[in-house]
């Protein structure tokens, strides 16, 4: 035999059978209360052995295939430095498909069913809402949706409950405002889904184009939640202990003139946070575009760079989780 293939003196790296292994992530409506304690559990050890040793090898037979039809920074950069804080490597296709088979006119499957013959895991981000869906069906290897066009964002969505409950220590009882493009932030539409599961008050402050979509809406009166729409943050600062900002999303509008309208419809000022309770924080899933100055980051409430922190932490939970090593 040749000693440099003797398999008997190679690694095993035996496959543990968590609640995630081998699934995909398409939805945050796969995700109960146990499974989102077991994905924050793992977070947590994330961090502690990030903070301890920066790098870890879980994953280290492991390849995932990152491809983004869409621009990202946080989402596609946090999941590579994860991938490879767990030791694994990274196929990255995230600055633009266009150098890809993609721009010869490949279907999304077939990229799928190529990318698997590479990687062990895929993590997609793409303008259609559905797209993961569509790619889960054509891949066997795990999917993660990085964002569907306006549908969802489900690891945003995990990080961002992780922050509330890391600032604040509970998610039951907050009242927690969203404000901003309701209509089209895919953040807003998974986190106000993944909290259904929760007791907690929610308020949406938007411009009348930009509310929460009607289905959505609905779901959230069936669940039986205390909700209000407003179109001022004023009447949603004082008691809130979640604001959640979100960006005009400028490129799901038809008309440009209309994104106009709306564009500077709210500023989370200095002063803003002044009527803010004292125990409470500030969020946004970035990019900003003018709605938070940076004079608010050095406020203590100010958790957004705290927040794509945790980004990473999710992300290498979810990551060894599905890998079947969590
Ligand atoms: N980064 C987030 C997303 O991909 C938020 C945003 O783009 O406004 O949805």
């Amino acid at each position: 035999m040749n000693p440099l293939f003797n398999f008997d003196t190679m690694p095993t790296r035996p496959v543990v059978q968590g609640p995630l292994t081998g699934s995909d992530v398409l939805s945050v409506s796969q995700f109960d209360r146990d499974k989102i304690e077991y994905i924050f559990a793992r977070t947590r050890e994330m961090r502690e052995m990030v903070e301890q040793a920066g790098t870890f090898d879980l994953l280290g037979d492991k390849v995932a295939a990152c491809i983004f039809y869409e621009p990202s920074t946080r989402t596609s950069s946090s999941f590579i430095s994860a991938m490879q804080r767990l030791g694994g490597t990274v196929i990255p296709i995230t600055s633009g498909v266009s150098f890809s088979s993609v721009s010869k006119g490949e279907t999304l499957g077939d990229t799928m069913r190529v990318l698997e013959q590479y990687a062990d895991v895929i993590i997609l981000r793409h303008p259609q809402v559905g797209s993961a869906k569509e790619a889960a069906h054509a891949a066997s290897v795990p999917i993660l949706n990085a964002g569907d066009g306006p549908g969802e964002h489900p690891t945003q969505a995990l990080l961002d409950l992780f922050t509330i409950r890391d600032e604040l220590g509970q998610i039951d009882g907050l009242k927690i405002a969203m404000v901003g493009d309701l209509r089209f932030g895919r953040t807003v539409h998974s986190l106000t889904k993944l909290l259904l599961q929760y007791d907690v008050s929610l308020r949406f402050v938007s411009p009348e184009i930009l509310r929460l979509p009607l289905n959505l809406m609905n779901s959230v009166i069936d669940a039986g939640v205390d909700v209000r729409e407003t179109h001022s943050v004023d009447d949603v600062i004082k008691n809130a202990d979640v604001l959640y900002v979100t960006r005009v999303q400028k490129e799901r509008f038809t008309d440009l003139d209309q994104y106009e309208e709306v564009k500077n419809y709210y500023k989370i000022t200095a002063e803003t946070m002044e009527m803010a309770k004292e125990k409470m924080v500030v969020m946004h899933p970035l990019p900003r575009v003018g709605e938070i100055p940076d004079a608010v980051d050095s406020d203590p409430r100010a958790a957004y760079f705290r927040q794509a922190k945790n980004g990473m932490f999710v992300r290498m939970a979810l990551l060894a989780a599905v890998l079947g090593r969590a």
